[in-house]
């Protein structure tokens, strides 16, 4: 079976002009790599109809699932759901028990309730709500034959426990993803990027499952190898003799390596 290829999609103007920092989509991507899901595209977009809608409908061509973050919110610039139910010919249909929810959030917190709200208890036809612990805004699953489209809120305690509780393993169960991607780093000192790069750049090149790769600072070179495997423990036996041939040719030429 083809494993599933998914794509972030990152919604908010404020991301575009550089007025925060985009820290979902670093935690989306780490969550899903060390979850076994490929990621191979991260779409920026701001908060406008025609562009959320197009980055959708390119992402649906080319990825089997969209993660989107951010847009969720009771505001006229929260469009995220409105786009997705155009993107699947899905229209947007109001729940009374979500709504339910988000009312009580606000009783509780004595905070009045505006009619916007009633735009966060609507999903398009067809999708799963998902619960948020820490906010208003349901995040949302929905399936189609055009593929699988997920969001969740831009708040980023909102959207890691729904991205970690719900959304991942969804992924796991849905697309019977059975890997993880587990690495190990291997900081060498006593030697430049270079000349690492010319004692081991053939296991850089070559190797599919572990890979290889390079990451210089100051303090010294990493080499990080990564491996896929059906558990950690057997991740770490495919990084093992790798680690070993890394080592042999360092140490041969008098670095020295921490096992990071
Ligand atoms: P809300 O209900 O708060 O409006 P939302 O789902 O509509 O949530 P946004 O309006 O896009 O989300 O973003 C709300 C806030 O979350 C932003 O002001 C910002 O502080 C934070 N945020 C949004 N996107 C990101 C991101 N990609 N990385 C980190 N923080 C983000
Ligand atoms: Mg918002």
């Amino acid at each position: 079976m083809k494993s599933v290829q998914t794509e972030i999609l990152m919604i908010g103007t404020e991301l575009l002009l550089g007025q925060i920092e985009d820290t979902n989509a670093t935690y989306m991507a780490r969550t899903l790599a060390a979850n076994g899901v490929n990621l191979y595209w991260k779409t920026t977009v701001g908060d406008n109809a025609g562009r959320i809608i197009d980055a959708l409908r390119l992402g649906l061509s080319r990825s089997d699932v969209i993660l989107c973050s951010g847009g969720l919110g009771p505001t006229v610039d929260d469009i995220t759901r409105d786009c997705v139910a155009e993107v699947l010919d899905a229209p947007l249909e109001y729940h009374s028990d979500l709504f339910e929810v988000i009312a009580e959030r606000f009783r509780r917190r004595n905070r009045p309730l505006s009619e916007n709200n009633k735009r966060q208890a609507m999903l398009p036809r067809g999708a799963a709500p998902i619960h948020n612990a820490n906010g208003t805004a349901p995040g949302l699953i929905a399936e189609s034959e055009k593929g699988v489209i997920a969001c969740m809120p831009g708040v980023p305690h909102e959207l890691k426990p729904m991205l970690d509780n719900i959304v991942i393993p969804y992924l796991s169960w849905r697309f019977h993803i059975r890997n993880v991607i587990h690495y190990r780093v291997l900081k060498v000192r006593g030697m430049g990027e270079s000349r690492v790069d010319a004692a081991i750049g053939d296991l850089i090149a070559k190797q599919s499952n572990p890979t290889v790769g390079l990451l210089a600072s100051p303090e010294a070179v990493r080499v990080r190898i990564t491996a896929r495997a059906a558990t950690v423990e057997q991740a770490e036996a495919i990084i093992d003799p790798i680690d070993a041939a890394v080592r042999m040719r360092l140490e041969g030429l008098a670095a020295c390596i921490d096992r990071e």
